[in-house]
């Protein structure tokens, strides 16, 4: 059984992200630096120090539309008014109309002044620093007039790093900014800052680009971060990153070989692990990753352009060599090529994304990863979870490991990323971020009875969930779906479901149709206390783990009725996305 290590660990994990933090400070202070510093340009300088939102709990967080709220404090989403679809806010920011009041200019906004704009007609808010005017798209947004409201007058990084961490709202609210907080450093972070920001452009002070020396903080007493080491041939260069916990099935391993900049993310369950050079010298645009999973190594082979002798690998980038809890870590993209799509539904498709060169990415069981398009200028980004090619395939695919993903895209007629990826060609290129989630195996240590509530594409998280409980967890004694779609026709890899029930005593799937024929045998209706009752036993010496997935009504009603029927919190696992 494969272990994601880490209960024993989740501890030392904690402690280590703790005495990590003192060191995030400054790295995050260098990406949002250079974030601004490319946003403005040539502006005043600009201080740090309140614009430090570390997201301080797990995204999503309590409240987000993208979790579970508890009963009646639900975050619904408005019927947007006609003529208020998202395509209509990029038309309307396209316009040439004057979305701040400001004719244009950009201004410094004092902490009082943001006090003032806080009623509908004029509604300012500040996010990393930045101050937008949110009154023209107060009726283009999805969570409503209140929710945005809530925004009014204040900083709202943490309110909308809780709800939309992932929303590029750079591009979706560039003609809304008015300008930048004028704000007052803590002096303790102002000392920071003057020790790091010695360089300076046009009497500007300027973000440093490469890492800040790391603040000294002692090492926990055992050292569980991961480490690396390096050592070169005639013409390769090899880098080992050693875990030091055991490397799942699917591997941990993401990277990143863009031009000369190498970055190598490990994800190990809650925390990633990152490696970030400007390598000293030029190497092929391919990269070999071998992974020994029981002893948690992973094995990165670049091939020399020339054959010379490396002095060193290079210099470190931005969060080289951190360990930070992985809803911490920034979304990195790259260009992936689409390579085939296959009709799944009348309405879904299997996209086969290919990776460039340089690039592996191993994503865990459960995460999902984002797509990102340019739509009538504005970057539109959507989270969709990776599976295999197929249920179970028969064989190791013949591509390479990590060299390609999948994704099940349901089209929506009225959406606005997915008509756009239905009309891709293949050969198109699509920007992938990622991977994210927040499942981790530990949460199905020594569980015997897996129980899967899945709605419509909420499948997606399921599908490689039960090939590795099939394979890998022989604990798990019994593993049942109840599947709810509308018709039969929207059932997911419906056959490909059956085949595997009749051929694993383990496997069941309950099929439940809200919109079945007249010929329909199965189940009919919605999720309802009836229905979990009987499905979701739960014989003597068991532990049972009770994951769900779906469109957020679906999910809500379905947490409900499982803590009706007494299962806890840690009995409960939510794919959110
Ligand atoms: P759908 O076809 O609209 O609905 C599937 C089934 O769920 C239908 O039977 C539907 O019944 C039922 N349902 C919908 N709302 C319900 C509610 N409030 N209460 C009870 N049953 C309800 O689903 P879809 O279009 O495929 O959407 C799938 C959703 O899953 C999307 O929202 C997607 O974002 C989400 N998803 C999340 C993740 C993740 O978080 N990792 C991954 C994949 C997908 P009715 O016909 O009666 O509506």
């Amino acid at each position: 059984m494969v272990e994601e290590d880490g209960m024993d660990l989740e501890e030392e994990e904690e402690e280590d992200y703790r005495s990590e933090s003192r060191r995030k400070a400054s790295t995050v202070f260098s990406v949002i630096a250079s974030v601004l510093s490319g946003f403005l340009g040539n502006w005043a300088c600009f201080k740090v120090s309140e614009m430090l939102n570390v997201p301080s709990q797990a995204f999503p967080a309590a409240g987000s539309q993208q979790r579970v709220a508890p009963a009646g404090q639900s975050r619904n989403k408005v019927v947007l008014k006609p003529g208020h679809s998202l395509l209509d806010w990029i038309r309307l920011t396209k316009s040439g109309q004057d979305l701040t009041g400001l004719r244009g200019r950009l201004i410094e906004v004092t902490e009082d002044e943001l006090k003032k704009h806080n009623t509908k007609k004029d509604c300012w808010t500040c996010i990393r620093g930045m101050v937008y005017n949110l009154s023209a798209y107060m009726d283009f947004h999805p969570g409503g007039e209140e929710e945005l409201m809530r925004a009014a007058g204040i900083d709202s990084t943490d309110l909308f790093d809780e709800v939309h961490r992932w929303v590029n709202y750079e591009s979706m609210l560039k003609e809304c900014l008015v300008g930048r907080m004028a704000v007052k450093p803590s002096p303790a972070l102002q000392a920071h800052t003057e020790k790091t920001e010695s360089t300076h452009l046009n009497g500007l002070s300027a973000p440093p680009s490469l890492r800040p020396e790391p603040l000294s903080a002692p090492l926990p007493a055992k050292d569980h971060r991961p480490r690396y080491d390096w050592f070169q041939t005639d013409g390769t260069v090899n880098i080992v990153v050693y875990t030091k916990r055991k490397i799942p099935s699917a591997g941990c391993a993401v990277v990143d070989l863009q031009d000369d900049n190498l970055r190598v993310e490990m994800l190990l369950g809650r925390m990633s692990y990152l490696l970030y050079w400007r390598l000293s010298s030029r190497v092929q645009d391919h990269v070999d990753v071998q992974t020994a999973h029981s002893v948690g190594k992973v094995q990165l082979c670049l091939r020399k352009s020339v054959k010379e002798k490396w002095t060193q690998l290079g210099q470190s980038l931005e969060h080289h060599d951190t360990f930070i809890q992985c809803k911490d870590r920034g979304l990195f993209y790259r260009e992936c090529v689409l390579l085939s799509k296959t009709d799944v539904t009348h309405n879904t498709q299997l996209l086969r994304l290919q990776l460039p060169p340089g690039s592996r990415m191993q994503v865990p069981v459960g995460r999902h990863v984002y797509l990102k398009t340019s739509v009538q200028g504005t970057d539109v980004v959507k989270p969709y979870t990776a599976v295999d090619q197929m249920l179970i395939p028969p064989s190791q695919s013949s591509a390479e490991v990590g060299s390609d993903i999948h994704l099940m895209i349901k089209v929506y007629p009225d959406g606005v990323l997915t008509p756009h990826i239905a009309n891709l060609p293949i050969g198109a290129s699509l920007s992938v971020g990622g991977p994210e989630g927040s499942l981790t195996l530990r949460v199905l240590r020594d569980v015997t009875h897996l129980y899967m509530l899945a709605a419509g594409t909420g499948f997606t998280p399921m599908a490689r969930l039960i090939r590795l409980a099939l394979q890998e967890f022989t604990v798990i004694r019994k593993m049942k779906l109840m599947f709810f779609n509308r018709q039969e026709r929207d059932i997911l890899w419906q056959s490909q479901l059956d085949e595997l029930c009749t051929k694993e005593e383990r496997f069941e799937v309950q099929h439940v149709l809200s919109e079945p024929a007249d010929s329909w045998t199965g189940r009919r209706g919605r999720i309802d206390a009836c229905m979990l009752q009987n499905f979701l036993e739960r014989p003597e010496n068991s532990k049972c783990l009770v994951c769900v997935c779906g469109p957020a009504g679906f999910t809500e009603s379905a947490v409900q009725l499982v803590r009706q029927l007494d299962f806890s919190e840690e009995e409960l696992h939510v794919f959110q996305a």
